[in-house]
């Protein structure tokens, strides 16, 4: 996609990579944006908007290259944990329309306070159960 800022810096090669797989690459975000030290960006080579648009082979190949930076952060970095975070589809705080995988480092000492997971709580109500409802649908 010719307006895509990911797909634009793939083409380009420009970006501070942590790794360049066939169909997944990983990078850091612009300084200012990290909300930990190594915090890195895992998106697919490949255009897609996000998790509810994308091929299962754009979903595989940037779930294993996730899992390859986690480890990485564990024996590299002596974090301790992760947090993986994506936004897909509208109202959900995407900042940029390609499917991309934050993974946050957590380390020893890092409090509740600088979790990288959403503090808020939608106050939407559903109509019935919300889980019955989903399983439904992935029953049909
Ligand atoms: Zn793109």
């Amino acid at each position: 996609m010719s307006n895509c800022v990911f797909c634009a810096l793939i083409a380009e090669d420009e970006a501070v990579w942590v790794a360049k797989r066939a169909d997944a690459v990983a990078f850091a975000p612009l300084s200012q944006d990290a909300i930990a030290a190594g915090h890195t960006l895992v998106v697919p080579r490949r255009h897609c908007d996000g998790v509810l648009t994308a091929e299962d082979l754009d979903l595989t190949a940037t779930s294993v290259l996730v899992r390859e930076v986690a480890l990485a952060m564990l024996e590299r970095l002596g974090a301790t944990g992760v947090c993986v975070l994506n936004a897909s589809g509208a109202n959900s705080g995407r900042s940029v329309e390609h499917l991309h995988w934050h993974v946050v480092p957590r380390y020893e000492g890092d409090g509740e306070e600088c979790l990288p997971w959403p503090g808020g709580r939608s106050l939407h109500q559903v109509n019935g159960d919300p889980h019955q409802l989903i399983a439904a649908q992935l029953s049909k």
